[in-house]
């Protein structure tokens, strides 16, 4: 599928989901508005026909403007009179259950010859709770005159619960927009893994071409008869092939890289009792030829006899050959390497192998050390220089190292060049 059809795709589909997903919060949003007026007008409706059985009962006026709302949840009722906070709780009882009212409320009577709350209560939804509120929780009403206070404390999770299925369905909507998001995330992903896959493969048959068609013309060489006589002839064509296979070489750790795309497990490792020191003097071998190419060295200092650890051969080759190659292609100048073999002994770190490769390559900016093991993570240079790469280089290092059971750390000042630490666990002794 091409780019601009899956960014259409996606746009579409965001736009939709989002959309209903917007509309729907819309909804709840005038649902509980409406559901609160609603609330408001019952709670007005049930105290003012308490005000009236009260005043009714004494023979007094009716009161102007029995009720008013003080706050979202706090409502205060004019009376002209002292009341006993039974008569209260049995007129509350009796105008709530007439409007369907169920909420637990907390009422203080205030008496404004004392000027202060004189009773406080708590009226469960349908039990009148021992203790009720302290009565300086009710906010005073500042008016001259008898009054009682309502506050429901649990108004606006009453109100939240009366709309459940709405905010369900709202929350059901969010989960199609991630699975939507999470899914949209895999096909890009995949996408890529192709694109790099379809690059990496034409790439490859095009590299392979060269150092086999140079092999071949160099085997052919060695071939012929005056040749045989000539020994720096023979040597040239001798180091020829040796380089074309280095170059064939790099490619199959390419194809390794790749192979960890897919999960990168340590399934496949053929764990086996090896020398370290063998491995490491393998891979410098290996990439010495590069070095020398580009007018460089690489030095390795080790002054142990042997290094032995459980590993696979293949794989461990792989990500020192991966490191010196990236030191080397990464130099500004002729590359200068260092690779050196330690062992620590320091109490945290009992009989672990420590690989040290340090080179004075461009380096790499701080902010970027935290990324660089990430898949396809390259770090930008503008068009600084010019190094091919799909950025798995390191993601197959660390993927590798861990696998083994050890750590990988980098260090690096821009300009000065990088040290990679590979550690690894001593294998125990045979
Ligand atoms: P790539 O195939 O791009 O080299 P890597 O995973 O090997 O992928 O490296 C990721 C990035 O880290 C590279 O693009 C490069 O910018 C940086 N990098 C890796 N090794 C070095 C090094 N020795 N010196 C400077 N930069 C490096």
């Amino acid at each position: 599928m091409s780019r601009r059809r899956i960014r259409l795709l996606i746009l579409t589909g965001l736009l939709s989901i989002g959309g209903t997903l917007v509309l729907q919060l819309l909804w709840v949003r005038q649902a509980y508005d409406l559901n609160e007026r609603q609330f408001n007008d019952r709670v007005v409706v049930a105290l003012t026909e308490v005000v009236e059985e009260i005043q009714w009962m004494r023979g007094d006026l009716a009161v102007v403007d029995p009720v008013i709302q003080l706050a979202s949840n706090y409502f205060v009722a004019n009376i002209n009179d002292t009341l006993h906070p039974f008569l209260l709780e049995t007129l509350l009882e009796q105008a709530f259950a007439a409007v369907n009212l169920d909420q637990a409320i907390e009422y203080g009577i205030y008496d404004c010859f004392s000027d202060s709350i004189v009773y406080g209560g708590r009226l469960g939804a349908d039990v009148v709770v021992a203790g009720g509120p302290s009565k300086a929780a009710l906010p005073r009403f500042d008016r001259d005159g008898h009054y009682f206070g309502i506050l429901f404390p649990e108004k606006t999770a009453g109100i939240v619960m009366s709309l459940k299925r709405w905010l369900l369905a709202s929350i059901l909507q969010l989960l199609v927009l991630g699975t939507f998001v999470y899914a949209v995330v895999l096909v890009l992903r995949q996408k890529r893994l192709s694109e790099v896959r379809d690059d990496f493969i034409a790439n490859m048959t095009h590299e392979f071409k060269t150092p086999i068609a140079t092999i071949e013309a160099a085997v052919r060489l060695l071939e012929r008869d005056e040749v045989d006589g000539d020994a720096s002839l023979r040597a040239k064509y001798r180091d020829l092939i040796g380089g074309e296979n280095q170059r064939m070489r790099r490619q199959v750790d390419r194809v390794m890289e790749i192979s960890t795309l897919d999960g990168g497990g340590n399934s496949d490792l053929k764990l086996e009792r090896l020398d370290l020191l063998d491995i490491v003097r393998d891979a410098v071998g290996a990439t010495e030829i590069f070095a020398r190419d580009a007018e460089g060295e690489i030095r390795f200092d080790c002054k142990l006899a042997h290094a032995p650890v459980i590993a696979d051969r293949v794989h461990l080759t792989n990500v020192l050959c991966n490191l010196l190659d990236n030191a080397v292609r990464y130099a500004e100048k002729s590359p200068r390497i260092a690779v050196e073999l330690h062992i620590k002994n320091s109490p945290g770190e009992q009989g672990v192998w420590s690989v040290v490769v340090r080179d004075n390559g461009i380096g790499i900016p701080t902010e970027h050390l935290g990324r660089i093991f990430d898949r396809f993570f390259r770090v930008p240079t503008g068009d600084r220089h010019d190094v091919k790469g799909f950025g798995l280089g390191l993601h197959y290092v660390k993927s590798m190292v861990e696998a083994h059971g050890g750590t990988i750390r980098c260090e690096s000042k821009p300009g000065f060049g990088s040290t990679f630490t590979v550690k690894l666990q001593k294998a125990p002794d045979a």
